[in-house]
């Protein structure tokens, strides 16, 4: 059957209905990559799998989410929808707002996001409100709109986000026939870590009776100026590079400390160095172009490589949230610089060492 997306594939496990209007750009079933390149570089002897989520319709996973958000808002009876976004939950809401033709109003924080990402909100037609204040005061307005006007609020605290992007969770015990032991990614707003934890318990009560599902070890992780969690209270001015988990108070930030204990996981810190590391390890490596915030995951794979953590072959899955090509300004700084030569042969062959 060609591929309708992740309501119609999971619509068993999501709060649907025959009536419920599916609006979908065919987000998820995102490649789940073997990288055999990184394993050799790391001396490990696990298997190290990347969820490429980049490659869903508008460049992240925020998609899965999306499309049950905004199919629900349209069932209900919406004309709008408001967002807080560092980025991509504006990109999202803009183009499935676009396809369900509600309005769409994102607020983010002035200077703060990444190129692309504005790019995409404003083709879509989003009204886009550039905050003077962070991404938790953005939240905290759009939180209040949705509660005084008749408008959605399509953030991660919309249940029906959760709803969406446990799919991915579900995507990857299908693709490896049971769930990972280690599962690595970023935390910001702590959406994305509730829903795959959900997603893997869920899996494994429907598969019970049928065979028994592991649960894997929810590794998270924050960037060093933004780690809420980690340091035991709110950061006022997060700080990192990595714009998409620049978040002084998640939103479901309970909901991540639950992840992490029920699972035996850990919420820890990467540095930006060390994410900047792993983003350019990911794309000379393996090949995969993705945004800082996403490298955030292989780079916590590599600290607890490096501290010794793994001690037998395990299986292990990093997710990579977003696309490299949503802060190219990102990628033009870190990499190699472009060389300008002579129109001739023989300048090229120079320059080329021939
Ligand atoms: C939103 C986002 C995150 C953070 O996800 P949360 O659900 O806020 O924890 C990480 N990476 C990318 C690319 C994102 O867009």
């Amino acid at each position: 059957m060609v591929y309708q997306g992740v309501i119609r594939r999971y619509k068993n496990y999501l709060p649907v209905t025959e009536k419920t209007p599916i609006i979908t750009l065919l987000e998820g079933d995102t490649p789940l990559i073997e990288a055999e390149n990184l394993r050799v570089s790391l001396g490990v002897d696990s298997k190290i799998y990347l969820k490429y989520e980049g490659l869903n319709p508008t460049g992240s996973f925020k998609d899965r989410g999306m499309t049950v958000a905004v199919s629900k808002a349209v069932e209900e009876g919406a004309s709008a929808v408001i967002c807080a976004s560092t980025g991509n939950t504006s990109a999202s809401a803009a183009a499935y707002a676009a396809k369900a033709k509600l309005k769409c109003v994102v607020l983010i924080p002035e200077g703060a996001v990444a190129l692309g990402k504005l790019s995409q909100a404003l083709i879509h037609g989003a009204e886009v409100l550039a905050i003077k204040g962070n991404f938790d005061d953005a939240l905290h307005l759009a939180r209040e709109i949705s509660n005084k006007y008749p408008v959605v609020l399509v953030n991660s605290i919309n249940p029906h986000r959760i709803e969406g992007q446990k799919t991915a969770a579900f995507e990857i015990v299908d693709s490896l026939g049971d769930a990972p032991d280690y599962h690595f990614m970023p935390v910001g707003n702590a959406g994305n870590i509730t829903a795959y934890w959900k997603g893997y318990r869920e899996y494994r009560k429907i598969f019970q009776e049928k065979r028994k599902l592991k649960l894997p070890r929810m590794m998270g992780f924050q960037a060093e100026g933004a780690a809420p969690i980690v340091r035991g209270h709110p950061i006022k001015k997060p700080r990192t590079i990595a714009t998409a988990i620049r978040i002084g108070n998640p939103a479901s930030w309970k909901k991540a400390e639950e992840a992490r204990d029920e699972s035996k996981g850990v919420i820890d810190i990467v540095s930006d160095k060390e994410i900047i590391e792993a983003y350019r390890m990911l794309s000379s490596v393996e090949g995969l172009f993705v945004e800082p915030a996403s490298a955030a995951s292989v780079a916590g794979l590599v600290k607890y490589v490096r501290q010794g953590y793994f001690s037998q072959s395990s299986t292990i899955v990093c997710i990579l949230t977003g696309h490299g090509l949503k802060d190219p300004d990102r990628a033009i700084k870190v990499a190699r610089k472009v060389r300008v030569v002579k129109a001739d042969l023989k300048s090229v062959a120079n320059q080329m060492r021939l």
